[in-house]
C-alpha cells in the first residue's frame, strides 16, 4: 500500500471537493492537518493545537474517514495528535517540582513550561511582566484587576500561566481558577439550560484568584456579561485577585457594558507590544536552548530580522528548524531557516472563526448592530441580516443546526433551516446579494 503521506494529497483533494465542507472550513481546519503514519488500523495525523484537534474531532473526523476509505479503498480509524499534547507529554517529569494541584481547576491545563523564568523581558513587555510578577507575589494588593492586552502571540497567556505556576509553587492551597472566556461562556449557557447556575456561581466565586484569558470574547454576550459583572464585584470586594487578558483595550471591546468597562479599567492596564530586535534574539536563543539545539548567530539574526510581529511565529520557526534537523540529522543551515520562514509566512495561521466574529462582520456589512442580530427584532433589515449570519455560520463553522439556533438567541432548528433556505434561494437569483455573502466569508477567513 502506498504510504499515507503519499496518499494524503489525494485525500485532501477529495475533501476539498465535498459540497458539505466550505472552502473556508477546508482552509482553516483541514488543509493544516499533517499525515504521520498508519498504526493499528488507524491513520495517525498531527495538528498544532488541542483546540484544532477538538474541532476536527468534533466536526470533520467522519468526513476525513470517508475520504481515507475512498482513496485508500480500506476503512481506517482516525487518530489525531496535537503538537501541544506531544510537547506536554515529553515534558512531564516524574519528579516535577510542581505540587499536584487539587485546588487548581484545570479544565484548561496550565503547563509548567510557562514560567517567569523563561519569559524574556524587554521594553515592549516590561510593564505587563512586572505587574504579573507583583500579582503572583502579592495578590490583590496593587493591581486589581490586572488587565493585559496585546495582539496575538505576544505572551499574554504565557504570563497568565506564569502567575498560576508561581502561586502553585508558593502556596498550593490557594484556589486559582484559570479559564478562557469562551469556555466560561459555554459553561454558563449550559448552566442556564440545565438550571445549574448555582454550581456555576459557586465555582467562579469561591476562588482566591480568577484568571480569564481572552475576555474580549464576552463582547455582545449579554448573559455572560451580566453574570461576570456580579462575579467580578463579589471577588473584588472580597479582596481576591482578578487577571484578564484581551486582544484589545476595554474601550475597544464592542458592546461591552459600561459598568464592566469601568471595572476592567480600574486596576492596571498593561499592553504588550511586539518585541524589539534584542528581545527577539533573546527569545530565539531561549527557545532553541529549550530544544537543546545549537543554532548559529547567522540563523538567529536571520529569524529575528524576518519575523518581527509575533513571538508565536518565532517559536514556530525554531521548532520547524529543529524538526528539520532531527529528520536530516544535521545542523541547521541558513537554507533550513529560510525554508522555515517561508512555511510560516505562507501558513495562513488559522484564526479560530467564532460565531461572534461572523456576527460582527455581518452586522458591519449590513449596517445593523450585532445586538440586533441576536435580538428578537423582526424588521426586514434585521431579519435579513440574521438570516445571512446564520447562513455564514453554517457554512464556515459547520456547527450543528441546534447549536446555531442556540447562538442566535435560542431559536429552534426550523428557524435555522428556514434561514438557510431563504438565503440560498436569494443567492441563486440576486448576484449582488451573492457577492456580498462571498465578501463576508472572505473577510472572515482573511482576518
Ligand atoms: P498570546 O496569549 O498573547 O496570544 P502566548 O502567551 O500564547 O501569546 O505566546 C505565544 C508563544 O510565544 C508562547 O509559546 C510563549 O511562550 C511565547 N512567548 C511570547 N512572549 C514571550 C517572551 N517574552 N519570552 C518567551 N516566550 C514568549
Ligand atoms: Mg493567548
Amino acid at each position: 500500500m502506498e504510504s499515507i503521506k503519499e496518499a494524503w494529497s489525494e485525500i485532501l483533494a477529495y475533501l476539498k471537493n465535498q459540497s458539505d465542507i466550505s472552502q473556508v472550513a477546508y482552509n482553516t481546519w483541514i488543509s493544516c492537518i499533517e499525515p504521520c503514519s498508519i498504526e493499528d488500523n488507524a491513520v495517525v495525523v498531527l495538528v498544532r493545537t488541542n483546540f484544532q484537534r477538538g474541532i476536527i474531532e468534533g466536526q470533520y473526523a467522519d468526513r476525513i474517514k470517508t475520504a481515507v476509505r475512498e482513496v485508500l479503498g480500506i476503512p481506517f480509524d482516525l487518530k489525531i495528535l496535537s503538537e501541544e499534547d506531544q510537547k506536554e507529554k515529553a515534558d512531564v517529569k516524574p519528579d516535577s517540582n510542581f505540587p499536584q494541584a487539587e485546588n487548581f481547576v484545570d479544565q484548561n491545563p496550565v503547563t509548567s513550561d510557562y514560567s517567569f523564568d523563561n519569559f524574556v523581558v524587554g521594553p515592549s513587555n516590561k510593564l505587563a511582566h512586572a505587574a504579573s510578577q507583583a500579582v503572583a507575589n502579592k495578590p490583590a494588593r496593587d493591581f486589581n484587576p490586572l488587565f493585559i492586552y496585546s495582539d496575538s502571540g505576544l505572551g499574554k497567556t504565557h504570563l497568565m500561566f506564569a502567575i498560576c505556576n508561581e502561586i502553585r509553587r508558593r502556596d498550593p492551597s490557594q484556589k486559582v481558577l484559570f479559564t478562557k472566556a469562551e469556555f466560561m461562556t459555554t459553561e454558563l449557557i449550559e448552566a442556564i439550560r440545565n438550571g445549574s447556575t448555582a454550581e456555576f456561581r459557586a465555582k467562579y466565586r469561591h476562588v482566591d484568584m480568577l484568571l480569564i484569558d481572552d475576555i474580549q470574547f464576552i463582547s455582545g454576550k449579554q448573559s455572560t456579561q451580566e453574570e461576570f459583572f456580579h462575579t467580578f464585584d463579589e471577588l473584588h470586594q472580597a479582596g481576591k485577585q482578578i487577571v484578564l487578558t484581551s486582544d484589545r483595550p476595554p474601550r475597544e471591546i464592542a458592546t461591552l457594558e459600561e459598568r464592566l468597562r469601568t471595572r476592567f479599567e480600574m486596576g492596571l492596564m498593561a499592553d504588550i507590544q511586539p518585541p524589539d530586535f534584542e528581545t527577539r534574539i533573546a527569545i530565539i536563543k531561549g527557545k532553541a536552548q529549550l530544544l537543546n539545539m545549537n543554532i548559529s548567530d547567522d540563523i538567529v539574526n536571520y529569524l529575528a530580522t524576518h519575523l518581527k510581529k509575533n513571538v508565536r511565529q518565532l517559536e514556530g520557526a525554531v521548532r520547524r528548524i529543529h524538526a528539520q534537523c532531527m529528520l536530516e540529522g544535521d545542523n541547521p543551515t541558513l537554507l533550513t531557516a529560510q525554508a522555515a520562514i517561508r512555511d510560516i509566512k505562507s501558513d495562513n495561521q488559522p484564526v479560530p472563526i467564532t460565531v461572534e466574529r461572523i456576527i460582527t462582520e455581518v452586522a458591519r456589512t449590513m449596517s445593523v448592530t450585532a445586538d440586533d442580530i441576536r435580538s428578537n427584532k423582526h424588521s426586514a433589515t434585521i431579519s435579513a441580516a440574521r438570516q445571512v449570519a446564520i447562513y455564514v455560520v453554517r457554512n464556515v463553522t459547520s456547527l450543528p443546526m441546534k447549536a446555531i439556533g442556540e447562538e442566535f438567541g435560542g431559536r429552534d432548528h426550523s428557524t435555522v433551516v428556514y434561514a438557510l433556505q431563504k438565503v440560498e434561494k436569494r443567492m441563486e437569483t440576486d448576484t449582488t446579494f451573492n457577492g456580498m455573502i462571498k465578501d463576508i466569508i472572505k473577510n472572515i477567513s482573511e482576518n
